[in-house]
Order: structure tokens, then sequence, then C-alpha cells
């Protein structure tokens, strides 16, 4: 097995990972392994990729996205002592219920959060901390390098350049909303990354965890200069996710959703990659970004999909073969450590085999 990335000089792989958020085990999260599971794949399929630390920002890349008093929750939440937050809360502060602003930090939860397991907890705050700046230093790396392999290729027209950075990040993103969090996501990391690369071209976020990406659809919908796909199981969160909703009056087909019925295998899935793809295609983006989650494999996600591990070996050869500048997030996965571990390989294994 050769893995090794192409050594073409101008294809670049870089990983953009926070030393908290690779050594944090996020006890509070369903899902530890997945940072783990996804480093461990991705440097062994690409060797030579650079590693990139990202500089801590006090949550500045968080506000390019959210409301500052929901970033200042958050960086509140970072401070305050392990354990003090007492939980759960089990209320839904709906807004007939609501007459009074909260006033305990256990309170706001009901007011920053829009279901009961999202936790602020110290780890999971400075978690998000570190994803949100990982996401947009990410994001200026890959607009660096496109835009040096772009001069490059104005020398040598006939050279060829691919550029790829993983950033991991946990607490995962996707579900994240401007003025809110949920479903155990505090900052919408590819939207944050998605923000930055917009500013220098058009930018595809592509969702491929089970679950909705909601919150990057909310952040996008109605800026034109981002298309939003997710590929997803029906349900949750309940209230987004159905093919109508294709885009604001700003960006009439700025988003597609491809839910698929509860149960679907990859004879299903397949189909909705190819309608995606072809999305892709007729876009024309400078960028992709890419949320990956693992648990539309079959044994995860309490099998709303039903992907064979297989599967996301063909996942990394299909995207890859769109040969764009591509940003990779970690969205979700239900802490099976070995079929989560699985399917990582496999991805980036089809990755580096489609850009050796
Ligand atoms: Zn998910």
């Amino acid at each position: 097995m050769n893995t090794t990335a192409k050594n073409d000089p101008t294809t670049v792989i870089a990983e953009m990972t926070a030393p908290y958020v690779e050594h944090q085990e996020f006890p509070d999260i369903v899902y530890p392994t997945s940072v783990t599971a996804t480093l461990a794949a991705f440097r062994r399929s690409f060797p030579a990729a650079t590693r990139l630390v990202p500089e801590q920002d006090d949550g500045a890349a968080a506000l390019s996205v959210h409301s500052r008093d929901y970033v200042d929750f958050v960086k509140e939440g970072s401070r305050r002592p392990e354990g003090a937050t007492k939980f759960p809360l089990n209320v839904i502060a709906l807004p007939e219920l609501r007459v009074s602003e909260p006033r305990t930090f256990e309170g706001r939860h009901t007011r920053y959060f829009f279901d009961e397991v999202t936790r602020a907890t110290p780890a999971v705050c400075e978690g998000a901390l570190h994803s949100a700046a990982a996401s947009l230093q990410g994001a200026r790396w890959l607009a660096d390098t496109v835009a040096a392999q772009t001069a490059e290729r104005a020398d040598r027209p006939s050279s060829s350049s691919a550029a790829l950075v993983l950033v991991p990040s946990r607490p995962p993103g996707h579900h994240a909303l401007p003025t809110v969090g949920g479903g155990l996501c505090l900052f919408a990391n590819a939207a944050i990354a998605a923000r930055e690369l917009s500013r220098s071209g058009r930018v595809v976020v592509l969702d491929i965890d089970q679950d909705h990406g909601n919150g990057t659809q909310a952040v996008f919908y109605d800026d034109p200069s981002v298309l939003t796909i997710s590929i997803h199981a029906e349900g949750w969160p309940h209230v987004a996710g159905f093919s109508e909703e294709t885009g604001g009056p700003g960006a009439p087909g700025g988003n597609l959703n491809l839910p698929l019925p509860t149960g679907s295998g990859f004879a299903a899935y397949e189909p909705a990659l190819e309608t995606a793809l072809e999305a892709i295609g007729r876009f024309e983006p400078r960028y992709l970004v890419l949320a990956l989650g693992y648990d539309a494999q079959k044994e995860q996600g309490f099998g709303a999909l039903r992907l064979e591990t297989e599967h996301f070996g063909v996942l990394g050869r299909r995207i890859a073969d769109l040969r764009l500048p591509t940003l990779v997030t970690t969205e979700g996965c239900y802490g099976y450590y070995e079929s989560t571990a699985e399917a990582a390989t496999l991805f980036f294994e089809g990755w580096a085999e489609r850009w050796r």
C-alpha cells in the first residue's frame, strides 16, 4: 500500500491542528475519538503534509460568523471552573415561556443552545475557540496557497496544482447557527472557513455527515457566493433539512438539501452524491469546504444511514476527483472507534490514491 501524496511540487497538503483539540478528551461529547482517528488516517495517507499550529485568537474567528453575545457566552464558559455549571436544565425556552432574561450561566444555556445535550463545559468551550481559530487560519493558508499556485501557473501554464488542508475540529460545528449552538456544536467551523475563503472566490460547502448541516445552511442561506450542500438522513433537527429549502431571496439555488429516507444504504446515497458533485461542477467554485462526518456508517448514528465502511473510500476518491482546493473540518461520529478509524483510513487513502 503506497499512500504517499503526489510528488508534484504544486500539490500542497497540510493540517491545521490545535494541540488542545488533538490532546483533549472532551468527556462530555459522545464521540471523542474522531479527531484521533482522523489525524492518524490523514498522517498515514499524507506523511509529507505540513503540520501547522493555529494561534489562539480570543474568539475573533468565531465573530466572523457568530454574534458577539453568543461568542462572549462561550468565552465565559471556557473560563469557568470544571464542574461549576450544574446540569441538566430540563427547560425548553419557547418564546411563550420566556418572561425574563436568564440570570445564571446555566440559565443562559436556554438562550444560546437549541437543545439540551449541548453544554458549555470549560473543555468544550475551549475546544470550540481553538477549532474556530484553526478553521479561519486553515482557510487563510488555503487561500494563500492557491494564490501562489495561480501565480506559478501564469509562469508555467502546463503545470497542475492541488491543495488540501485538514482542520480537526472538536466540538463539531455544522449544527451551530449565527446566534445559537446545538447538536453538540458551538461554533460553525466549516462556515467560518467558507466565509474567509469567499473573500477570494466562490465556495461550496459539502456536508457528508449523517445529519443535516442546518447551521452552515443558516449562515449562507442568502449569500450567493457560497453554495451549501448537505446529504443526510431525513429527520433531525425536524425543522430544517428539507429539499425545498433552496436558498433565500438573495441567493436562489444557493442551498441544496439531499435528504435520504432513514435506513438508506449506498444504493440511495450514491445518486445523491452524484447530484451533489454535478451541482458543484455547475457552480464552478474556487474552493471546497468538506464537513466530514462518519456517522453515515451503518453501525453509527442509530443506523439512520447504512453505508458500509468501504463506501468512505468511494467518497474520498469521488470528492478528490473534483481536484478543488479543499479544507476539511471534522463533524460527527458516535464513538465506535473501530468503524470511525476504518472509515477515516479508507476515506483519506481513497483521496491520496487520486492525488498521487
Ligand atoms: Zn452527525
